[in-house]
Parts: structure tokens; C-alpha cells; sequence
């Protein structure tokens, strides 16, 4: 797929790896719609990058991807303002770590709505879209913790590896449309979500292959790479210095 011109929305763009996925497909072109849940200030700053250095249409939008209804107004308002979504990268994350044996129920239930759930919310709404265009791109953000599993992760494990059967059931579903659906499994990267680890950064470093810890760029431009392929689909390409192989 051509990005120039094309309409991409990012869940979680406002910062981290969502931000760097955004700023990438701005760069190559695309009109870029990113999603936020609290973080506006950084979620419009991200915008007005894009906009000043890119010249493409770029908007901030809040919304819980977890909320069904609020996904399914967002993906009307997106419409409206930009027309036809042809990408859409399901980004959006949280973690809420602890061993299983202890966790809320509270915890449990958070991690699978904003990861899996929210990512079930945004397909569902923004693919008919793609469908009517007979075009599209779909990635979801997975991790190699739901490749290897994570003691203390139960929940988030679960959550990204219910993402890739997400990924390989709607690249079955969608494929006869033209309509793509892959999935990315970061290692560790560098962002507010691993900054508690950093000062273990030298123990994740010596545990991984190449050495150190990802940058969100790493990810973009997988991100960049899969949505520019056209024969390849229901995929989880692992971006994490080797950690999972
Ligand atoms: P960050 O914590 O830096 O950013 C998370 C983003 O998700 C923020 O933009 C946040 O918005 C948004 N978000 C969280 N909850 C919701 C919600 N309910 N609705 C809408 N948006 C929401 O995370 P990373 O950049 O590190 O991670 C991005 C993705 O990559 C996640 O899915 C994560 O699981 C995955 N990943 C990360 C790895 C890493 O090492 N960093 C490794 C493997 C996978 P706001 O700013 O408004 O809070």
C-alpha cells in the first residue's frame, strides 16, 4: 500500500511507540488520526508535529478503547472529519502487574479490556470502512510476553496473546476484501511503560541477544513495513532484539 494520502488512526499515538508509529506514517504521508485516553496535551503535540513537519492532517481524539459505544462514536466522528480510514494500528496498552495468585479481579479485567477487548472494539467499528473500500491495514500491537508468557503478567500474557488470535482470525476473515491484519511482538522498548525496569536495564540487556533495549522507532518502522505489504497477512513479526526466538 501507497501511504501517501491514505488515513491512519493510532490508538495510544500520544506518546511511547504509539507516538513513534504516528510520527513514521505521517512521514510517508498519511493523514494521521491519534487516539488518547488522558494525555491530550501530548496526544495534540504529536498532531502538531506531524502537521508543521509532514504537512499531513493530523487530530487528536479521547476515547477509552475499552468502551464499545464510545469506540463506535469515534470511529462516526473520524469519518466525518477525515473520510474512509484505510489503516488502523491497535496500540493502546496498559500493564497491571502482580502474580497471579494475588490479583485483583480489578487488575485482571482492565488489562483485557483496554488490550484485547479495545482492540476487538476498534476492528469492529473501523473495519466495515475498509471492507466498503476493499482496502485496508490492521496491526495490532502484541508483545513477546504473550509468546513466552511473564510470571507477575498474567494478565497483560494473556491479553497479548489473545491479540494474536485476534490477528490471525480477522486476517482470515478480511483477506478475501483486500484487507490485511498483522500483528508486531515488541521485546523490551524504551517508554514510560519500561521505566520501572530501567534500573535493571543492564540484567534485560545481557538477556537479550542484541544487547539492549528496543527504541519505538524499531517498532514504527516494522509498523511502516507491514502496512506498505500487500502478501502478507495474519503474521507476528517479532521486533525485540531476539529475545523470544
Ligand atoms: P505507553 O505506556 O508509553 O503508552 C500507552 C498509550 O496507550 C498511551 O498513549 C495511552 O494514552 C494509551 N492508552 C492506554 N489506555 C488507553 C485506553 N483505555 N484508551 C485509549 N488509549 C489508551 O506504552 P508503550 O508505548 O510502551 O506501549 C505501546 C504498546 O506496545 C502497548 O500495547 C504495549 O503493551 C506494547 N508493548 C510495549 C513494550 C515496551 O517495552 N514498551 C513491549 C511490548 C509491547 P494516554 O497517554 O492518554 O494515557
Amino acid at each position: 500500500m501507497e501511504l501517501k494520502d491514505k488515513i491512519a488512526v493510532v490508538t495510544g499515538g500520544s506518546r511511547g511507540i504509539g507516538a513513534a508509529i504516528t510520527r513514521k506514517l505521517a512521514s510517508l504521508g498519511a493523514n494521521v488520526a491519534v487516539i488518547y485516553a488522558a494525555g491530550q496535551e501530548a496526544a495534540e503535540a504529536v498532531c502538531q508535529d506531524c502537521r508543521e513537519q509532514y504537512s499531513v492532517k493530523a487530530a487528536a481524539y479521547g476515547c477509552d478503547v475499552a468502551d464499545f459505544a464510545a469506540v463506535k462514536q469515534l470511529a462516526a466522528d473520524i469519518k466525518k472529519e477525515f473520510g474512509t480510514v484505510h489503516i488502523l494500528v491497535n496500540n493502546a496498552g496498559v500493564t497491571r502487574d502482580g502474580l497471579a495468585m494475588v490479583m485483583s479481579e480489578a487488575s485482571y479485567d482492565a488489562v483485557l479490556d483496554t488490550n484485547l477487548k479495545g482492540a476487538f472494539n476498534m476492528i469492529r467499528h473501523f473495519s466495515p470502512m475498509m471492507l466498503r473500500s476493499r482496502e485496508g491495514r490492521i496491526i495490532n500491537i502484541s508483545s513477546v510476553s504473550g509468546l513466552m508468557g511473564n510470571p507477575g503478567q498474567a494478565n497483560y500474557a494473556a491479553s497479548k496473546a489473545g491479540l494474536i488470535g485476534l490477528t490471525k482470525s480477522i486476517a482470515k476473515e478480511l483477506a478475501s476484501k483486500n484487507v490485511t491484519c498483522n500483528a508486531i511482538a515488541p521485546g523490551f522498548i524504551e517508554t514510560a511503560m519500561t521505566k520501572d525496569v530501567s534500573d535493571k536495564e543492564a540484567a534485560i540487556a545481557a538477556a537479550i541477544p542484541l544487547g539492549r533495549m528496543g527504541r519505538p522507532e524499531e517498532v514504527a518502522d516494522a509498523a511502516a513495513f507491514l502496512i506498505a505489504s500487500d502478501y502478507i497477512t495474519g503474521t507476528v513479526l517479532r521486533v525485540d532484539g531476539g529475545i523470544a526466538m
